[in-house]
């Protein structure tokens, strides 16, 4: 019989790993995280390519996230925050649709911007602001379908879902049908109404690595891949079996199924494209909205937020394209170009970061939450478990750990 090494083994150092990891040492459990790569952080780490800083993938903070709150934002991260609303972009030009509380030239965009007539407008606000008024546990407790049906339910169809909400939450949900959660998405909207959104000065890896630097020294173990899971004990790659009295497997969905022998989630796919330029199209920190169904599902002077992105005077641009195939080139520029409303041929190609799984879907009439507990001495943990975002994974890996601690 293999000699317990700890308490409890973490597999993956993940959102949802460190969280897991974080809450047995606060509880003076022994708790050793096995990670494959060579830093944590999993889908939330930062590159330097040439000097610039670049996000795997485009993503952000929400200061709303309740598990956020509750895990405490890293001192000296440094939140950078962009403008809570959107430049929409249609025939006529760019229209600033932003909270008049932060943006004051924001709310002229709410009568400007493409959203149809008084009737449509006046029910898409009516619906925003329902689920941002309505508590957390209602919404919980709510019915839950696929946010299209829930919006032609309440009459909110035609350019108030085609102009605004299909282009800005087919960037958070990552999927153009709007076939996620009504429920998920509700949290959603009240996050953005309620929190600052941003990218730590230093990237979004610094979040991980902030929270990495809380566990007690040695506590992750990397370029260590697990290869399969038992309750209390796991198999690395190129050899050796660990043994706790507890697995907390926090891979990514994909893996996680794998190792465990669940169902494979289905997962969206991102990819991004980093491009250096002399002169930025905008010295506004927001992101930019495509309301005539391009490829591109949005755009954003990351330097604007934080200037610490670029090594120099260049302003660096995050545009994110959906699925898992890239767009050409040229068309990425000539939309880039629309959008933007200027030429994209001096623009630099810097990185492009292609996430194949990126977020795990979640349909209408999911549970929110997933069984954590798998058998005794086996929990598993990640965004896959709750919802797809990084307050899901955070979340996902403090239940394990407390299912663990329970005895459940
Ligand atoms: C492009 C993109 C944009 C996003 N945008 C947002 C956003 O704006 N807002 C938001 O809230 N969320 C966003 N997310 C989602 C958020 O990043 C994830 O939900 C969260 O980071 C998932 O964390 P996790 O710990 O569940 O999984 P992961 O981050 O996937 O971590 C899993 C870890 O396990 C390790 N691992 C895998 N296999 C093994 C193995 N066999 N042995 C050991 N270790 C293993 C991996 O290396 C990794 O470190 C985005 C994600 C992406 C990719």
């Amino acid at each position: 019989m293999t000699a317990r090494e700890a308490d409890v083994l973490v597999v993956g150092a993940g959102l949802a790993g460190l969280a897991a990891a974080l809450r047995l040492t606060a509880a003076g459990r022994s708790v050793r995280v096995l990670e494959a790569s060579d830093a944590p952080g999993g889908r939330m780490r930062s590159d330097a390519v040439d000097g610039f800083t670049v996000d795997r993938g485009f993503q952000i903070l929400n200061t709303a996230y309740p598990e956020l709150r509750r895990i405490g934002l890293p001192d000296g991260l440094d939140l950078r925050p962009f403008v809570r609303g959107a430049l929409l972009r249609d025939a006529r030009g760019l229209h600033l649709v932003a909270d008049p509380r932060q943006v004051p030239a924001g709310a002229g965009g709410l009568v400007t911007a493409p959203l149809g007539s008084a009737v449509r407008r006046a029910l898409l606000g009516a619906y925003l602001a329902d689920v941002t008024a309505l508590p957390a546990s209602r919404i919980r407790h709510g019915r839950d379908v696929e946010l299209a049906k829930a919006l032609r339910r309440r009459g909110v169809t035609g350019d108030p879902v085609e102009h605004f909400l299909r282009p800005f939450l087919q960037g958070v949900l990552l999927e153009r049908e709007l076939r996620t959660s009504s429920r998920f998405v509700a949290f959603v909207l009240r996050s953005f109404a309620y929190g600052d959104v941003g990218v730590p000065a230093a990237g979004m890896g610094a979040l991980p690595l902030a929270l990495a630097a809380r566990l007690p020294e040695g506590t992750i173990e990397y370029a260590a891949r697990v290869v399969a899971v038992r309750p209390g004990e796991v198999d690395i790659a190129g050899g050796g079996t660990r043994a706790a009295e507890a697995v907390v497997v926090a891979a990514d969905p994909r893996t996680a199924a794998g190792l465990l022998g669940l169902r494979q989630p289905a997962m969206h796919a991102v990819t991004t494209v980093w491009h250096a330029v002399a002169a930025p199209p905008t010295r506004r920190p927001v992101l930019a909205l495509d309301t005539e169904g391009g490829p591109v599902a949005n755009s954003v002077v990351m330097t604007n937020a934080a200037p610490g992105y670029s090594p120099d005077g260049r302003a660096l641009i995050a545009s994110s394209v959906l699925g898992p195939e890239p767009v050409p080139d040229r068309l990425l520029r000539s939309t880039l170009a629309r959008i933007w409303g200027v030429g994209t041929t001096g623009w630099q190609e810097v990185a492009v970061t292609w996430v194949p799984a990126a977020l795990p879907a979640l349909p209408g009439g999911s549970p929110l939450r997933k069984p954590v507990r798998l058998a005794e001495g086996l929990y598993v943990a990640g965004d896959h478990r709750d919802t797809p975002s990084s307050q899901g994974a955070l979340v996902s890996g403090r239940r394990a750990a407390a299912a663990y601690l329970a005895g459940r």
